[in-house]
């Protein structure tokens, strides 16, 4: 692709148009009209990232208060969606269910209830009787209670992320598909611009939302990334037969297993108990491991004994090593800024990262929420934070 001249040099440059590089886009054009920002995408069409893999899950009743806070920094972007975008993105409260096999997890749950509620979001603990009472399909005696919160959501990725490119075009950006940033080009301490196999482009900002190759591209720069690119299996299923429209979201703790029922209420996509493989972007299907899935199936919802098992298809999430994004500059470089790592919640967080990163780049501050939750810096000294799974 030819790109003009006035292409070659640009305010900001952002890597990768996926939800979170788009995101970004367009919430500093909302702050600023006049900003020229060139987006690089490596493929040659939208939503090939984890973004387009993504189930759409928006929760608010995360474990980790920080979580918690971007998942709330990110509510009224979702809601107001459909009518500011005019464009449908099947947005549904149907809410998410926490189901908790033992004492442990269980404790964890009432303490996630308790702290949810005391910031508004409500969640409801169910007890094994109530729970079995309003969700009969649940194995009958696998689980001590669960906790569901009816504000958590879904809501249809690739639409959003159509919706916010088309936005981000409209009020100037430009997207270049099929041109991949090879080098952070730096001079002295300062950034000069992106190398590209199509030559040049030149900025004094650069935005790293590359997704699972945040590492890959920081490193050009000499910057080293915690965050490593993690297989994740979907397994598209028929509806079990007892399982009734417009069900929550359900979630084993202890198995990672998840059950998220399509829109349509025919299909279900079942996955989430592969948490702990390796890292790697192999994406091919491992065909090893669906026995042992379907066997943990079957011990959340029983009736998925009966299921067709339709296809089933990999994306790559990209994690850090406590499970919670790098969001800031990085402190080696200035003007390289980092949203990288969401560790299974890009999707859900990517409205409050456009925010906060918009507040970054033009003001130097976010008053929104601590930013040094999100910093670099806190993989380099001894206090971490406990590994978040779900
Ligand atoms: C199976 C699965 C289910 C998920 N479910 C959910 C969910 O329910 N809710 C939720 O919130 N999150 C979910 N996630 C996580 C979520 O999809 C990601 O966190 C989110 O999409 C990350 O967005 P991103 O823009 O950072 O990455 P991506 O969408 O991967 O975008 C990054 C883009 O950068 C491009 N790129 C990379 N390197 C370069 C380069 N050097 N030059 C140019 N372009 C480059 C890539 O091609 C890519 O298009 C899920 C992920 C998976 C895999």
């Amino acid at each position: 692709m030819n790109i003009s001249s006035q292409q070659l040099k640009s305010d900001i440059i952002i890597i990768g148009a996926g939800i979170i590089g788009l995101s970004i886009a367009y919430h500093l054009l909302e702050a600023d009209p006049q900003l020229s920002i060139t987006i690089l995408e490596k493929e040659k069409m939208l939503g090939l990232g984890s973004t387009g893999k993504g189930t759409g899950s928006i929760r608010y009743s995360h474990s980790s208060p920080s979580l918690r806070r971007l998942s709330l920094l990110s509510r009224d972007f979702f809601l107001n969606f459909e009518s500011a975008f005019a464009t449908p993105i099947d947005y549904l409260e149907k809410g998410c269910l926490r189901l908790a096999s033992d004492e442990v997890l269980w404790n964890q749950l009432q303490l996630t209830t308790q702290h949810a509620e005391a910031c508004g979001i409500p969640m409801r603990l169910l007890k094994q009787e109530e729970l079995l009472k309003c969700f009969p399909y649940l194995h009958k005696s696998r689980f001590l209670g669960g906790a569901l919160c009816p504000w958590d959501a879904y809501a249809d990725p690739y639409a959003v992320l159509a919706a916010l490119y088309a936005a981000v075009r409209r009020k100037g950006a430009f997207v270049h598909f099929g041109r991949e940033a090879t080098k952070i080009l730096i001079n002295g301490a300062k950034i000069k611009g992106v190398e590209t196999r199509q030559g040049t482009i030149w900025s004094p900002l650069i935005v790293n939302a590359a997704g699972p190759y945040a590492a890959q591209f920081a490193a050009t720069a000499g910057i080293i990334l915690p965050v490593q690119p993690y297989r994740r299996q979907v397994y598209v299923c028929s509806n079990p037969h007892d399982v009734p429209p417009a069900t929550p979201l359900i979630v084993d703790l202890a198995t990672g297993f998840y059950l998220h029922q399509e829109v349509s209420g025919k299909i279900v996509l079942l996955g989430g108990t592969d948490r702990d493989t390796w890292p790697g972007f192999e994406d091919m299907l491992d065909k090893s491991v669906a026995e042992d899935f379907f066997l943990t199936a079957i011990e959340t919802v029983p009736s998925a004994i009966d299921i067709k098992w339709l296809r089933t298809y990999t994306g790559i999430c990209e994690q850090t090593p406590d499970c919670h994004p790098i969001i800031g500059e990085a402190p080696e470089l200035k003007g390289f800024f980092l949203a990288n790592g969401f560790s299974g919640h890009g999707f859900m967080h990517a409205p409050a990262t456009g925010r906060i990163l918009a507040d970054l780049i033009l003001n130097g501050k976010t008053e929104r929420i601590d930013i040094n939750l999100f910093h670099l810096g806190r993989f380099i000294g001894s206090e971490k934070e406990e590994h978040i799974l779900l």
